[in-house]
């Protein structure tokens, strides 16, 4: 049994002074306000809920600062960066995708997440073609060794494009066929222990088709899972999918299927004002990825018309191009100043820009990762950040204007502590493997180097 006595907790109905935690069994068997500590309690500073990474690839930490060099055609895009991805995804093998996947997770912990939903269609082993599940036991164990909440979403992908029904040869890390499919997906959920959720998904409107993709929906559905699948991220999908379907993606999808709370849509940048108000009443979450979505160059999505129609949202650091729940936050908000040329937009339940901000994102992140409780509360799974009081970031702050600070000082995190199942994962400010895992994301990149 651990005890943990915190100066300050937010609680689901906000701030608290004096909060002991009593922890068992990975929960929180106990939750008292205004007391005293214990001679064995350890005491901390301020407690926040941990937030979910509601979008990651975690192999594609691996690529982060590669791809940042103008090509001599000059004309460098989304789809110059996929090709750069796909070269990745040939080579990463199960034991390069452990250290790669722990390396991204350790990271995220040290960060503030302390769950995330790995959307995950790198299905196939190169070093062992044959072995069918070796990959998504890589990820189990990068979760596990890191400390990390996973939710496994198996994802689909079986074809090059909407009007092209075979995958092009460097998607055939990824693609299989439905049955294939589903049947690693039943053996994800048979052979997950308890630490594991298990979700569904489908890559995207062009890699997957209309029948598979009411199969896999019928999954979801009868098991009451979450949904994740990738949507509108570039005009050029807009486009192809209005060719085939004669539909946007948005559209087509809320008109052939029951789009509702247990969906993830994953950027959603592209949509009109007709798509944006209906996505945000079917109650599906968005997964927004800001710096992804600026790196890869895919537009701004209709935040605040989103938000008015009552719209959720989560966050994922997708490419891992940064590993930094703050500065998603921070980058959401900034994207819609630079457009609208004003401040505070996401003020709609709040005026304080960052609570919101991070309310919403606990939110929805709970809800994409299919957990049964937010926040901080008894009975609740024992996952939370310790913040070190005596950082220069939250110096002159209270109640009202701490999260404000942790979401839009650009310095630093003063993340002191992070528990995960009742376990501490980070201690004084590391993960508590850093090293070895530092170690080995190193070796496995220098291997993959020789091999690229
Ligand atoms: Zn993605």
């Amino acid at each position: 049994m651990t005890r943990v006595f915190a100066r300050k907790a937010l609680l689901p109905d906000g701030w608290a002074d004096d909060v002991r935690l009593v922890i068992a069994d990975g929960r929180i068997a106990s939750l008292e306000r205004g007391a005293s500590a214990a001679p064995d309690d350890t005491l901390v500073g301020s407690v926040i809920p941990g937030l979910c990474n509601a979008h990651s690839h975690a192999f594609q930490r691996a690529l982060a600062g590669h791809t940042e060099q103008r090509s001599p055609a000059g004309h460098d895009s989304f789809w110059t960066w996929r090709e750069r991805m796909y070269e990745l995804a040939g080579v990463v093998d199960a034991k390069a995708l452990t250290a790669i996947a722990r390396q991204a997770y350790c990271e995220m912990l040290a960060s503030g997440y302390t769950s995330v939903a790995e959307f995950h269609y790198l299905h196939r082993d190169p070093r062992n073609p044959d072995a069918e599940d070796t990959m998504f036991e890589a990820i189990v164990s990068a979760a596990e060794d890191s400390g990390i909440r996973l939710t496994y979403v198996p994802v689909h992908y079986e074809r090059a494009g909407f009007d092209d029904p075979e995958p092009a040869p460097h998607q055939r890390s990824f693609a299989m066929t439905i049955d294939a499919f589903l049947a690693h997906h039943a053996r994800a959920v048979a052979n997950s222990g308890a630490a594991v959720n298990v979700a569904i998904g489908a890559h995207s409107l062009r890699a997957v088709s209309h029948e598979s993709l009411q199969e896999i929906v019928r999954v979801a559905t009868d098991a009451f899972i979450p949904i994740h699948l990738h949507v509108a991220e570039q005009q050029r999908e807009i486009d192809q999918c209005m060719g085939a379907y004669g539909r946007r993606p948005v559209r087509w999808l809320l008109e052939n299927f029951p789009v509702a709370a247990n969906w993830c849509l994953v950027h959603a940048t592209h949509m009109d004002h007709d798509e944006t108000e209906a996505l945000a009443k079917s109650g599906a979450v968005v997964a927004l990825c800001p710096s992804t979505e600026a790196n890869l160059g895919d537009g701004l999505f209709p935040l605040h018309h989103y938000l008015s129609n009552g719209g959720r949202i989560a966050i994922g650091s997708d490419s891992h191009i940064s590993i930094n729940p703050f500065e998603e936050l921070r980058w959401l908000e900034y994207g819609q100043r630079l457009a609208s040329q004003s401040r505070n937009v996401v003020s709609l339940r709040d005026s304080h820009v960052g609570r919101e901000l991070f309310l919403r994102a606990l939110e929805g992140g709970a809800a994409a990762s299919g957990q049964e409780t937010v926040g901080i509360n008894e009975n609740a799974p024992a996952d939370f950040v310790v913040l070190c009081d005596d950082d220069p970031m939250l110096a002159g702050h209270d109640d009202e204007s701490r999260l404000d600070a942790l979401v839009f000082s650009g310095y630093p995190l003063p993340v002191e502590r992070v528990m995960v199942n009742g376990n501490w994962c980070v201690v004084d400010a590391v993960h508590v493997d850093r090293d070895r895992s530092r170690a080995e994301y190193a070796a496995a990149l220098a291997n993959l180097g020789a091999m690229r």
